[in-house]
């Protein structure tokens, strides 16, 4: 069997045209939604991050606020910068670009941010949310992937899942967000990391497996149940000297030998990645309204 391909970058297509369709008609209510972006110095991933946000909010009519700050800048001038954006009713997003140059605590930015403008998903206010079942921003990553599970026609109900990688922006919100009593979630979810004793025993009986190690050839074929669904969220860059950059990107999953085993397989580049920005859009529109209606 090869497994049917989930198309990241068509659904992110598909939800981008709905997204735009309802901004159009927010706007004519006068309801233009408005995402503050900052970044602070010139990290080269971090800028085309920035400018790949900036040009999705454009495509589909979303006003960004483009914010680049010097990299010396001031904890107490970027926190300044967070709090004139949270009194901004321009504003319904703010996102604050990670990582963030050393002398500036992470920590205490993301606090800042006010909780309803939090898109990222990030602020303890809405982890907390989420962790309860409340309504909240869900981090953009991990919501891609419910997405991407839902819109392919995948039951997350009463599957075991096995989620590998533990970490606060993919493996820890994408486990809750599967075990929420809802039609996205009811899940058993099992989650590896570096510590587990033996993954593949974990993984082999899983009917969904989501990849976030940031490791190469993290899931082999040997690894997986026949007929399993494989999400591939790791982007790991590997040397390809017939390519002009000297690099091409790969997943954490043994793509072609696993494409052989599993009934859905998410490609990377083209899976996972595609969503994650549709899904800040998303919330910025969902912030716009939930604004709008406090009015
Ligand atoms: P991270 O913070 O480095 O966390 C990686 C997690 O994987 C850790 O919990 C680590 O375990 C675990 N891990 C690492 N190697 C492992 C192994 N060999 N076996 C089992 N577990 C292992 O990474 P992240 O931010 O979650 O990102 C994960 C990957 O997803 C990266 O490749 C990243 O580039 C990619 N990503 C993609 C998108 C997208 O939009 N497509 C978004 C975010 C991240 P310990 O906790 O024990 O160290």
């Amino acid at each position: 069997m090869t497994a049917r391909i989930i198309d990241g970058k068509q659904t992110a297509s598909d939800i981008r045209a709905e997204l735009k369709a309802e901004v159009a008609s927010l706007k004519t209510k006068n309801i233009v939604p408005g995402l503050a972006v900052i970044l602070v110095g010139n990290d080269p991933a971090s800028k085309s991050y920035v400018t790949a946000k900036e040009k999705a909010c454009e495509e589909i009519g979303i006003f960004s606020d483009d914010n680049r700050l010097p990299a010396d800048t001031s904890e107490e001038d970027l926190l300044a910068l967070v709090e004139k954006m949270n009194n901004d009713p321009k504003i319904n997003g703010i996102l604050v670009q990670l990582p963030l140059p050393k002398h500036i605590d992470e920590s205490k930015v993301l606090l800042a941010i006010n909780p309803e403008k939090d898109v990222d998903g990030f602020h303890p206010t809405n982890i907390g949310k989420m962790v309860a079942g409340e309504k909240a921003f869900l981090p953009c990553t991990p919501n891609g992937i419910i997405q991407l599970l839902k819109r392919s026609g995948v039951k997350t109900d009463g599957a075991e899942v096995v989620v590998i990688g533990r970490s606060n922006i993919v493996g820890k919100p994408i486990a809750n967000m599967l075990i929420q009593k809802s039609d996205t979630g009811n899940a058993t979810v099992t989650i590896c990391h570096t510590r587990t004793k033996n993954i593949a025993a974990h993984t082999k009986r899983a009917d969904i497996i989501i990849a976030a190690a940031g490791r190469p050839n993290t899931v082999t074929a040997d690894m997986v149940k026949p007929g399993a669904v494989v999400i591939d969220v790791g982007v790991n860059r590997i040397e390809d000297s017939t390519k002009k950059t000297g690099f091409r990107l790969v997943g954490d999953v043994d793509f072609e030998a696993v494409k052989e085993i599993a009934s859905l397989i998410t490609p990377v580049p083209g899976g996972v990645g595609p969503m994650t920005i549709t899904m800040l859009l998303f919330n910025t529109v969902e912030s716009a309204k939930s604004a709008a209606a406090q009015i």
